[in-house]
């Protein structure tokens, strides 16, 4: 951590470990609508009053933030007893908190015992900041300049765990009651570790959470789900979530996406922008992000730009070229300011405008998969090698 400036480590005040971790009672922050009305059931509330109950706790922990169920005065004080003696209301505790000094923070977040996740908050010029969520410990498909995808550890995050990462930067930021003013989190990006096509059902079931009006309330229009591509599974996420759609696209041909995206060898660039092309509801006020990572002499090239141009034609499409994050020992650098310049310039005549996302959080490392990276630097294909070698 050499390269930060402004570190504030370990949050010795950050909320308690979850159940799941601590082995404690199960948590009713993270649950869903129907989970609160089975957990009320489960207390002994007459089953005809359960809808009931579980809309009071809702407002409580997606509104309010309760953290104790003291705080529920509309619920009888025996209720409440009997709901703390089964549940609690913790969230998963904040193991390591970087704040970098443009505002950008990043919160390494324990899960279970060992199961950690990255999640970044990223305030922005406006009133407003997106926080960057993960659907996966890991990733199981190794982009050659992404760190998350060279992690050993690969699990789906439930939808609790998901929408958990959202109550606790909310939790570090201050901002509960929810409030439509003054809010930091405006926006949701699922942009961190893990690729959520691969885990539609939690990702699907968490923005449920996140974007209820009566909760947290941050819009399905205000959320964006990123995917290496995932084709069969691009219409669906529309149809389920009603949320914007980003894809990683990263190279123009597919013999050099097939390099960088290995997916691309199953789903490749024509199946790929067909796909897009049938995402529900696509016009110019809901356009596509295509997201790409600028790599110095690997696809930065002006003819490449004309090309990213060509490729996106017909597509009401926002495009973010990415400067790369290095990683320790990444096979790639980052392009030449200069030619980020002048690619975005080609970019920009096509009608795309300020195309370039300013590198937030550098010196954290606030980059995909830096931070758990840490303390865990066993590659994906190292790991494999030791379970053959022990196998043999
Ligand atoms: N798995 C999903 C979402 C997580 S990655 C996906 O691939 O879309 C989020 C974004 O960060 C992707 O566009 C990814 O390509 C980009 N990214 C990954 N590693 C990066 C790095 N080292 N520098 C810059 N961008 C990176
Ligand atoms: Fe996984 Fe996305 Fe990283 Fe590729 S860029 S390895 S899909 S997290």
């Amino acid at each position: 951590m050499n390269h930060a400036l402004n570190i504030s480590a370990v949050n010795p005040n950050a909320p308690r470990i979850d159940g799941a971790a601590s082995a404690g009672p199960a948590s009713l922050a993270g649950m869903t609508r129907a989970q609160l009305r089975d957990a009320a059931i489960e207390i002994g509330v007459d089953p005809k009053k359960a809808k009931m109950r579980a809309e009071q706790l809702w407002r409580w922990i997606y509104h309010y933030g309760a953290t104790s169920f003291d705080e529920m005065t509309n619920i009888s004080k025996d209720l409440r007893a009997q709901m703390a003696d089964k549940f609690s209301l913790h969230r998963p505790q904040i193991k390591e908190r970087l704040v970098s000094v443009d505002g950008t923070r990043k919160y390494l977040i324990e899960l279970a015992p060992g199961v950690e996740c990255e999640t970044v908050f990223i305030p922005d010029v406006a009133k407003s900041g997106a926080l960057c969520v993960s659907s996966q410990v890991g990733c199981t498909l190794n982009c050659t300049f992404c760190h998350t995808g060279t992690q050993a550890l690969v699990r789906n995050l439930t939808a609790a765990e998901i929408a958990a990462q959202v109550m606790v930067a909310r939790d570090d930021l201050a901002e509960w009651p929810t409030s439509n003013e003054n809010r930091k989190i405006t926006n949701i990006v699922f942009m961190g570790m893990g690729e959520p096509l691969y885990n539609l059902d939690h990702v699907s079931d968490a923005i449920d959470i996140i974007s209820d009006g009566d909760g947290m309330a941050i819009g399905r229009r205000r959320t964006t789900v990123s995917t290496s591509g995932v084709v069969p599974k691009i219409k669906e996420l529309g149809e389920r979530t009603g949320t914007m759609l980003a894809i990683s696209l990263h190279a123009t041909n597919d013999d050099l996406r097939d390099e960088l995206v290995p997916l691309n060898k199953k789903y490749p660039l024509a199946e790929l922008m067909d796909a897009i092309k049938q995402y529900p509801g696509l016009n110019n006020s809901k356009r596509v992000t295509f997201e790409y990572v600028m790599l110095k002499g690997v696809n930065d090239s002006i003819a490449e730009a004309r090309a990213l141009v060509k490729l996106l034609k017909g597509v009401p499409a926002k495009i973010n070229l990415i400067p790369f994050n290095p990683w320790p020992n990444s096979p790639y650098e980052c392009s030449d300011w200069d030619q980020i310049e002048a690619f975005a310039d080609i970019v920009n005549r096509a009608g795309y405008a300020s195309p370039i996302r300013t590198p937030r959080g550098r010196d954290i490392f606030a980059a995909c998969g830096q931070l758990r990276s840490e303390s865990k630097k066993v590659r994906a294909s190292e790991l494999r090698k030791q379970r053959m070698d022990a196998k043999t």
